[in-house]
């Protein structure tokens, strides 16, 4: 399959600008559309700053800051931006009736065959992509804030999306040393969906008075935040138990009877099938081939190395 000539970027915020670097950094050439001048001289600053951080924590060579500069265009005409272009991403306001606009205009003046992607935060893909005529040329690739830094880029496909459009995106998501995860077109995709939940019961402890705004956010700082570099939330069940976390579920339940607290009936089904996590080298993932002490070795060493780099660095 071959690569994009270019890519043109719409809108020069703080995502369009972090993207554009991001694809910049991997020799993609990159076009950046806005609305005029004075913001896209303003997005250059921004990406030359960042360049700036890169370089300073050497992630990129001093010599290689110039060549990526020079992969970016900016562009304020809508049709000179995308006239070469054969992949779009939209950074606009996350404002459907923006959106919906930008994109029945530039399926006016695209080739046929350019493929659209938006990177909305929760939008309906299906929903954007009926703005056009070409749904099966239409995905959501929703890229985390910084770009330039994170790796993970949610790649939705809406209900018309081609295989062949999906597998293009996550060729140039790859190419540019991302780490792409297919969703499902769900409101708040995957990452808003669990980060909203965290969010959400934050403020609420708050707003209950069960602890200090300091407090609540050293449980991050402190806790949770230093384990999930190291796993993710289903390993991190395997490791507790899935009994354990069952009883535990059914607990706050049946005292605080929210329905956010009620067990799924995949937990309970797994439990009674005997999938106890790590204690029966089957939860969520299957260790049976795993060295479960090294496993568990290899966590500890990591959360050391996590602590140390963070207390060097003055955390
Ligand atoms: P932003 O306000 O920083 O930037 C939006 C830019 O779009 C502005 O510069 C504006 O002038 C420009 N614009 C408006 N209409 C335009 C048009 N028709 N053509 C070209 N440019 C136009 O917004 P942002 O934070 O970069 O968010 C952009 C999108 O990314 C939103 O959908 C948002 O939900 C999503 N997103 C944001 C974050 C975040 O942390 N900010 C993270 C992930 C996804």
């Amino acid at each position: 399959m071959e690569g994009f000539k270019q890519v043109t970027v719409v809108g020069g915020g703080i995502m369009g600008s972090g993207i554009s670097l991001a694809l910049a950094l991997s020799g993609q050439n990159v076009v950046i559309r806005d609305l005029n001048e004075a913001i896209l001289n303003n997005a250059l600053k921004t990406i030359q700053n960042n360049l700036e951080t890169l370089d300073e924590m050497n992630l990129v060579h001093p010599s290689k800051t110039e060549a990526i500069q020079k992969h970016i265009k900016r562009v304020v005409d809508l049709g000179e931006a995308v006239a070469e272009a054969d992949f779009i991403i939209e950074a606009i306001p996350e404002k459907m009736k923006l959106k919906k606009e930008l994109f029945s205009q530039l399926d006016e003046i695209c080739q046929k065959n350019v493929i659209f992607a938006s990177n909305t935060s929760a939008f309906s893909i299906t929903e954007v992509a009926k703005s056009t005529k070409r749904e099966d040329k239409f995905i959501g690739t929703h890229w985390m804030n910084p770009p330039y830094l994170l790796p993970l880029v949610e790649v939705i496909p809406g209900e018309k999306t081609s295989p062949e459009t999906k597998e293009k995106t996550i060729m140039l998501l790859k190419h540019a040393a991302k780490n792409p995860i297919i969703c499902k077109d769900t409101p708040g995709f995957l990452v808003n969906r669990l980060h909203t939940v965290l969010l959400i019961e934050a403020i609420s402890m708050l707003e209950k008075g069960l602890a200090n705004v300091e407090d609540i956010d050293q449980i991050w700082t402190k806790h949770l935040g230093l384990r999930y570099p190291i796993m993710g939330p289903l390993q991190q069940i395997d490791t507790f138990g899935l009994d354990t976390e069952l009883s535990q579920y059914s607990y706050l339940y049946k005292k605080l009877g929210e329905d956010k607290f009620k067990p799924p009936k995949l937990l309970a089904k797994k439990v009674a099938s005997g999938e106890l996590g790590l204690k029966t080298k089957k939860g969520f993932y299957d260790y049976h081939r795993r060295n479960v002490a090294i496993l568990i070795k290899q966590r500890d060493k990591q959360l050391v190395e996590l602590m140390k780099m963070l207390s060097a660095s003055g955390s």
